[in-house]
């Protein structure tokens, strides 16, 4: 399998120098030159699988030529044998055909882990063949720090440094960040905001002559292929549980930098029966404002009650706009260069396309608080401010009634007990058992100025063979 730009510049490379590159050199991000398709027969033959066997059979056709079948195998059972639940991704009925796929049972309570556990047992295994080392350096507003750092934490080839907002991330996400041990975790509290974290790592992928040639940045955000690449498959497994690949399914996705749903988007052109995909924004709703108007356009950040889906852009549209415009990489490129500066629109019948591709809905705080009380009322049953847009927008958007819908459950509600206190719910999250000590755990991070130069100075210093 070969993987190709979506600017149409850079070099095709194959899944190890994908897994290792962030962004193309063009600018561009990487996708599948062409992907697999499985006849429903063949996705019949996978029900009852256990999720790692059912997650071989969708994701090898992307690693083959890197990765020897049983080795993949291995990795994978080892990934999913840290999920706190025996299905790994158990789905729980919210009405008549309605449903919520947890995808928060794994160690850091959201869905990133089931990406950010492969990843760093998939990075481990290419650098130790290749002898190398890399240095991840990633900026979090939340979830995806902590998801990296376990899962890259048994990781010999990999130092790790995320950069967070000082006082700017709730008290669970740091500590889930900065309690786990290990000399090659490495937390930095940045006395700035988000942007100015995010920034600091876009410099320094640009130019990484601070770390003296030695080693070289690799990415874990969601332009990262291989995190796609796994949430491709708890598509077919809530599909399988519920009846599929004979009838087909409506799935609604709490969305910010589009990386869950164009996993969705994937797993039906390679062939698994989706009727309906549901885009379900915050007030961060560039998306939305897109499949609504055509219009697409940067509004100031809002602050809102589910943050790790507060962006302005998202990143991995420009997935789906290649795909919109025939694969043509230069059309895309001249795209993006002017959505930069100022709003843009795609021709009418391409926007009609990725129409009838996705619905679309935007959720607002005092909404997503109405949901957590509505759910928690009908069912005793607590939904997080992500997975309750999510549940929203499947409500408000849904077109068929026989159709099962399944919203993406994203997170744990004791990650956010801030906006569940809000919605008006007498009961406080619990965390749960593996980490009720979570506020008693020594935490370790390093304050630094926002300053690049004292952030690469720290990160040279500090990695393993510096
Ligand atoms: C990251 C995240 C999202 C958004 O996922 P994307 O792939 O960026 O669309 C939604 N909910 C939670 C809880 C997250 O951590």
């Amino acid at each position: 399998m070969r993987y190709i730009s979506t600017r149409g510049e850079a070099p095709a490379l194959g899944f190890e120098d994908v897994l290792l590159t962030g962004l193309a050199t063009d600018g561009g991000l990487y996708v599948p030159e062409s992907l697999p398709h499985f006849s429903l027969e063949e996705i019949r033959s996978w029900r009852g699988l256990p999720y790692a066997e059912l997650a071989y059979n969708v994701m090898y056709p992307f690693v083959e030529d890197a990765i020897p079948a049983d080795d993949f195998r291995k990795m994978l059972d080892e990934t999913y044998s840290v999920f706190t639940h025996q299905a790994v991704a158990p789905l729980v009925q919210l009405d008549t055909n309605e449903w919520v796929m947890e995808l928060f049972r794994g160690p850091t309570l959201a869905f990133k882990d089931f990406a950010l556990q492969l990843l760093g047992r998939l990075l481990d295994y290419v650098l130790e063949k290749r002898n190398q080392h890399v240095v991840i350096m990633g900026a979090t507003s939340g979830d995806t720090g902590s998801a990296a750092i376990e899962g890259c934490r048994r990781c010999e080839h990999v130092d790790i440094f995320i950069l967070h907002p000082h006082q700017r991330v709730s008290e669970v996400q740091r500590r889930q960040m900065t309690t786990v041990q290990g000399d090659n975790i490495h937390n930095i509290a940045v006395k700035g905001n988000f942007d100015d974290c995010q920034r600091m790592v876009k410099e320094s992928f640009g130019n990484q002559s601070f770390l003296g040639g030695k080693t070289q940045l690799a990415a874990v955000n969601s332009i990262n292929w291989a995190r796609i690449m796994a949430q491709i498959v708890y598509y077919f497994q809530a599909s399988l549980a519920l009846g599929g690949p004979d009838r087909s399914m409506a799935f609604s996705v709490p969305t910010g930098n589009f990386g869950d749903i164009f996993a969705g988007y994937l797993a039906k052109k390679m062939g698994l029966p989706i009727s309906q995909l549901v885009i379900a924004t915050n007030r961060n709703d560039i998306l939305h404002r897109f499949m609504s108007g055509n219009k697409y356009e940067q509004h100031q950040l809002e602050h809102t009650l589910s943050p790790s889906m507060d962006i302005m852009v998202s990143s991995n549209f420009e997935r789906l706009l290649f795909d919109l415009h025939g694969r043509d990489g230069a059309a895309v490129k001249d795209l993006l260069e002017r959505a930069a500066k100022g709003p843009v629109s795609i021709e009418d019948y391409r926007w009609k396309h990725a129409r009838k591709l996705f619905d679309s809905d935007a959720v607002d705080d005092k909404t997503t608080c109405d949901t957590i009380r509505e759910i928690y009322e009908q069912n005793e049953y607590m939904l997080d401010p992500h997975t309750a847009i999510g549940v929203r927008a499947a409500r408000n958007c849904r077109r068929d009634s026989a159709v099962p819908m399944i919203t993406l459950g994203t997170a744990h509600p004791a990650k956010f007990p801030d906006a569940i206190s809000e919605s008006g719910l007498s009961v406080k999250p619990q965390l749960p058992a593996h980490m009720a000590d979570l506020f008693e755990r020594e935490e370790r991070y390093t304050v630094l100025d926002n300053n690049v130069s004292e952030v690469q100075g720290f990160i040279a210093k500090h990695w393993k063979n510096a």
